[in-house]
C-alpha cells in the first residue's frame, strides 16, 4: 500500500476509520471524506497518534451530493496527482419500520447516500483510474446486499443495488485494471450497530446485542478492524484478480438457515 493513493468515504468513524488507521500505518496516502467535519478532525487525531507521519487530505463532504463528489475526487488528483484505490464506505441505516409503514423521507435519504454516493464515487473516480490502467475499488455492501432484513426494506434496497453495480463496474472497467468488489459486513461493531440495537431495545440495548451475538456462528459480533483487513487486501497489489465479488465478513451467518 506504500505510497498508494486511497480514497475513504465516510472516514470519520466505524469501519472508514478503522480501515484509514490500518492504510495509514500501512503508508498510504489517504483522503478522508465525511459530512460530520467536526468527527473527520477527531478521526485525523486518532490516525497521527498511532501514524505520525500519514499523509491525510481531509475533505468534508456529502457523497449524495454529486457536484461535491466530483470535487473531492478533483481536489483528490490536484494533491496527490493520481488515484489508486477507493473505499465507497459512507452509508446510513435509515429507520426500522414495515416495509408498508416505511417513512418515504428516510426511504429515499438512505438510497440517496447507500445507493447514489457510491455509484457518484465510481462514476468519477473510474475516469481516472482509466487513465491509469490501475485500480482498486471497494463498494461497502452489506448482509442486507444478499438477504433480506425484518425492517429494513429500504437499506436492504439499497444495499443489493450496490452488490448489482459492483458487478457491473467489474465487468465494464476490468479490461481498464480496475478491480472492483463489494464487502457485506454482518453486524460489525460501530456506531451504526450501536444505535440499531438502541432501536431494537431502548431500555437494554446491551441485552439487545447480547441475543444478536448468539446467533452467529461464531457467538460474537464482529469487530471493525476484522473488516479493515479484508479491505486492506482487496485495495493492495496483492489483490491481482478478484473482481466483481461481495464479500460477507459475518462469521459465516449468511449461510444459517433458521436459528
Ligand atoms: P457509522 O455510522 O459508524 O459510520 C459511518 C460514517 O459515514 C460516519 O462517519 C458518517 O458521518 C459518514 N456518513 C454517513 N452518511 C454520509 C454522507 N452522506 N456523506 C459523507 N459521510 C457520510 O457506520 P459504520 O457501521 O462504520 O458503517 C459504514 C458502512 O458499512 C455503511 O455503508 C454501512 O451500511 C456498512 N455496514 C456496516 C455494518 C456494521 O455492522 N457496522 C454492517 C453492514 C454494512
Amino acid at each position: 500500500m506504500q505510497n498508494r493513493a486511497i480514497i475513504i468515504t465516510g472516514a470519520a468513524m466505524g469501519l472508514g476509520l478503522a480501515t484509514a488507521e490500518l492504510l495509514a500505518a500501512k503508508q498510504a496516502k489517504l483522503v478522508l471524506v465525511d459530512y460530520n467535519a467536526e468527527a473527520l478532525q477527531a478521526a485525523k487525531t486518532k490516525i497521527l497518534a498511532k501514524s505520525p507521519s500519514a499523509e491525510l487530505l481531509l475533505i468534508p463532504t456529502d457523497v449524495s451530493d454529486e457536484e461535491a463528489v466530483q470535487s473531492y475526487v478533483e481536489k483528490t488528483v490536484e494533491h496527490f496527482g493520481r488515484i489508486d484505490g477507493l473505499y465507497n464506505n459512507a452509508g446510513i441505516e435509515g429507520k426500522q419500520a414495515p416495509l408498508t409503514e416505511y417513512d418515504i423521507d428516510v426511504f429515499k435519504r438512505v438510497i440517496d447516500i447507500n445507493l447514489m454516493g457510491v455509484y457518484y464515487g465510481m462514476k468519477y473516480v473510474i475516469p481516472v483510474m482509466k487513465k491509469q490502467n490501475y485500480g482498486k475499488i471497494v463498494n461497502v455492501a452489506s448482509v442486507g446486499g444478499i438477504r433480506g432484513v425484518v425492517n429494513q426494506t429500504a437499506y436492504v434496497a439499497s444495499k443489493h443495488a450496490v452488490s448489482g453495480m459492483t458487478k457491473n463496474a467489474a465487468i465494464e472497467y476490468g479490461e481498464y485494471g480496475i478491480l472492483t468488489n463489494a464487502i457485506a459486513p454482518g453486524a460489525i461493531l460501530t456506531p451504526m450497530v450501536e444505535e440499531a440495537f438502541k432501536q431494537v431495545n431502548p431500555d437494554d440495548p446491551k441485552s439487545a446485542e447480547q441475543e444478536y451475538a448468539q446467533r452467529n456462528p461464531t457467538k460474537k459480533l464482529g469487530q471493525p478492524t476484522d473488516v479493515a483487513n479484508v479491505v486492506a487486501f482487496l485495495l493492495s497489489e496483492d489483490n491481482g484478480y478478484v473482481s466483481g465479488q461481495t464479500i460477507a465478513i459475518d462469521g459465516g451467518e449468511s449461510n444459517l438457515y433458521g436459528n
